[in-house]
């Protein structure tokens, strides 16, 4: 049986079936031949997934995606992806083959990608099929940035709570984040520009989320992260980060004297917590952030967490 990782690898080298393993950073770390033939991979190249999928597509090889902008692609996929403990979908390459691709990940986030050629599998019912997966895949969505929305956002935090009787340590931390003065912006400057300026803001952070956190829009201005194993340090250490990068974003480039901020209030699950206490901490303390003058980080329960120093 100790050689049986070994046989492993050697099985799902030849095996017909797709099978590749991304670490927490989304790198792939392992992909056998059929895996690598389908996406134009080298023997031994281990890019990112996004690199994969972005090289693909301005060759139109590999994954078939319906859209003409891949970063908006990119930002709404990686919103969702790997976020949950198992998931299987359909998924067509522009070689005519259809794949069912299943997605397991681990809580410390590594994943293990195994995909079935099923093109000759009930091909009649494959319309039904992709709109319903549109339809799952929608009814997570927020419509006007493309992340996660307030229903996913939710069901991460229900899983966070739940995985903690499982689990030694730390639950993990939520945070509100809250654009400052966000009608006077939509004042100044009208609602579209208000609209882009939402955009700009959820595409920035989430390309700075790792993948083991969720960021999603809970409605309006208000945007949620949800980090599990994360203590109230380090989720304060990872807003702060987000602080200074907001600060020195310049969204509308017809005005590039303007800035903005955003405030937040981070509360750190603890033992016993539902998602609407979880929340009602981190609402607390985004009020605190409020009331401190905006533009900073409260963590429930203790002081005021400004943003690193920027420079
Ligand atoms: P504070 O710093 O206290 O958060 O001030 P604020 O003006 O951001 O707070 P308030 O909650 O009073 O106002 C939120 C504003 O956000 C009101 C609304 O005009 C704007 N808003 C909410 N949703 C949207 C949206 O989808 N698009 C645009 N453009 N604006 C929105
Ligand atoms: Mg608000
Ligand atoms: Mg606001």
């Amino acid at each position: 049986m100790d050689d049986l990782p070994l046989i492993l690898t050697s099985l799902w080298q030849q095996a017909p079936v797709l099978v590749a393993a991304y670490d927490s950073f989304d790198r792939l770390q392992f992909a056998n031949l059929a895996f690598r033939a389908a996406f134009f991979l080298g023997e031994d190249e281990r890019p990112l997934w996004s690199e994969i999928m972005r090289r693909n597509f301005a060759l139109q090889r590999g994954t078939v995606l319906k859209t003409n902008d891949f970063e908006q692609w990119l930002v709404a996929t990686q919103s969702r992806r790997g976020k949950l403990g198992y998931r299987a979908f359909e998924t067509d390459l522009y070689d005519g083959r259809w794949l069912w691709m299943t997605e397991t990940v681990q809580s410390d986030g590594w994943m293990l990608c195994i995909a079935s050629d099923v093109t000759d599998l009930r091909p009649d019912e494959r319309a039904v099929r992709q709109a319903r997966d549109f339809a799952i895949k929608a009814s997570f969505t927020d419509e006007l940035t493309g992340i996660a929305n307030r229903r996913f956002v939710l069901a991460r935090v229900s899983e966070m709570i739940a995985g903690a009787s499982r689990r030694e340590g730390v639950i993990g931390s939520v945070a509100l984040l809250d654009l400052d003065h966000f009608k006077v912006v939509n004042d100044r400057f009208g609602h579209q520009t208000g609209d882009q300026i939402l955009r700009d803001f959820a595409h920035r952070i989430q390309a700075t989320v790792r993948r083991t956190d969720c960021f999603g829009r809970f409605g309006g201005e208000e945007f949620v992260l949800v980090m599990p194993d994360t203590d109230g340090e380090q989720a304060a250490e990872i807003l702060g980060r987000m602080l200074c990068l907001i600060r020195d974003t310049r969204p509308i480039p017809e005005q590039p004297e303007f800035i903005y901020s955003f405030s937040a209030g981070i509360a750190v699950a603890e033992n016993g917590d539902t998602a609407a206490r979880l929340f009602d901490k981190a609402d607390g303390a985004l009020y605190a952030a409020k009331l401190a003058g905006r533009d900073c980080i409260r963590l429930h329960g203790q002081g005021l967490t400004d943003a690193p120093a920027i420079g």
